[in-house]
């Protein structure tokens, strides 16, 4: 167990969250048909084009150490490889995820309350799996205070590093998490736990109970259903010349006493009319956001780019115009659509879920 309290004091204290620039952030909350958005104008985070992303990924994986980390000044092989001098100056903590270790330490701009990064002590890419699930468990276990997650790890629809293995966790209760849902259905063969549809944007199939063992293994059945689930009407593509890419959002935390995973249905295909991807947001709205929908953005927290201010003051959008258009660019990130079809297809998977 990590006394995070007295960790993320020092942390503060030692400089190495920037208090200064989350103080900077700009921040309000939209009413929107989904419930409320939280949106924030971030004004320290560099904007990321998602082919840069990709490219970011190869780099990483063959490179020497090029990362100067804006916390401790240290380079790195990449931005989450954790040192032996990170844990001597305090501004990481190791830990085991499912008997191998890892580091953990706040991000030095925070995006919500005491946000913190828990990495694989391995510089080894991210992946969605049963061992990740597992490992997703153990540090909730460890942390039951903390919400934590792991951005999918295929481009377009993963998070903005995909070269090194982690998570994120905080202090934080996203809209995602509050919201109920929509229908609830028995996985077949999992009895002991409820399963249900989350009434929100971006595809969400939660799964509540106390049994982690039992909802690691629904976890895995959900995602096995996934990977090489197609359906030409709704655009789902499983797989093309060799690249999966249909993968999984995971978000775990303790709520009322039990288990809540959230598992968000991503899918990374590209066509010819939208070649950033299929469920990726519009052209439309990348005045407001064009980068990767990852696991903090699908749970409904914003988080946009600097230049978001002069496109309010340029074209006379208010904050609820900006958390509205957000809510349409998580619509764009949903598998099933709210609309009759999409409705149809979705019960096309849960079929497959519960036969
Ligand atoms: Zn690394």
């Amino acid at each position: 167990m990590i006394d995070t309290d007295a960790f993320y004091l020092h942390s503060c204290e030692r400089g190495f969250v920037k208090l200064e620039a989350v103080a900077r952030i700009i921040a309000w909350t939209t009413q929107t048909k989904w419930g409320p958005i939280q949106i924030t104008i971030n004004l320290s985070k560099p904007e990321k084009d998602p082919r840069d992303i990709v490219a970011a990924a190869r780099k990483a994986a063959s490179d020497e150490p090029s990362y100067q980390d804006p916390a401790t000044g240290a380079f790195r092989p990449c931005p989450l490889c954790v040192t032996e001098a990170d844990l001597e100056c305090g501004y990481a903590k190791r830990m085991q995820l499912n008997g191998e270790p890892w580091g953990l330490w706040y991000s030095p701009y925070a995006y919500y309350q005491e946000h913190c990064i828990a990495m694989s002590w391995h510089h080894r890419p991210m992946h969605i799996d049963r061992s990740a699930f597992a490992c997703l468990f153990d540090v909730v276990d460890l942390l039951p205070q903390y919400f934590f997650g792991s951005n999918a790890e295929l481009p377009i629809v993963g998070g903005s590093i995909l070269g090194h293995d982690h998570f994120q966790g905080g202090r934080h209760v996203f809209p995602m998490q509050e919201a109920p849902l929509s229908e609830s259905f028995e996985l077949t063969g999992f009895e002991g736990i409820r399963a249900g549809v989350a009434t929100w944007p971006v595809s969400v199939i939660r799964l509540s109970g106390v049994d982690r063992q039992m909802l690691i293994q629904a976890a895995c059945t959900v995602l096995d259903a996934w990977r090489t689930y197609d359906d030409s009407q709704a655009g789902i593509v499983s797989e093309s010349e060799g690249e999966r890419h249909n993968t999984i959002t995971p978000i775990l935390s303790r709520r009322d006493g039990e288990y809540q995973l959230d598992l968000a249905l991503r899918c990374n295909v590209t066509s010819a009319e939208r070649p950033l991807g299929v469920f990726h947001p519009h052209e439309r709205l990348h005045r407001i956001k064009k980068e990767n929908i990852g696991l903090i953005e699908v749970m409904g927290l914003a988080i946009l780019p600097p230049r978001v201010r002069g496109v309010m003051a340029d074209r006379g959008l208010s904050r609820d115009d900006v958390g509205n258009l957000f809510a349409e660019v998580l619509e764009c990130a949903g598998v099933f659509k709210w609309d009759a079809a999409g409705r149809a297809a979705q019960s096309r998977f849960i079929k497959v879920l519960t036969s």
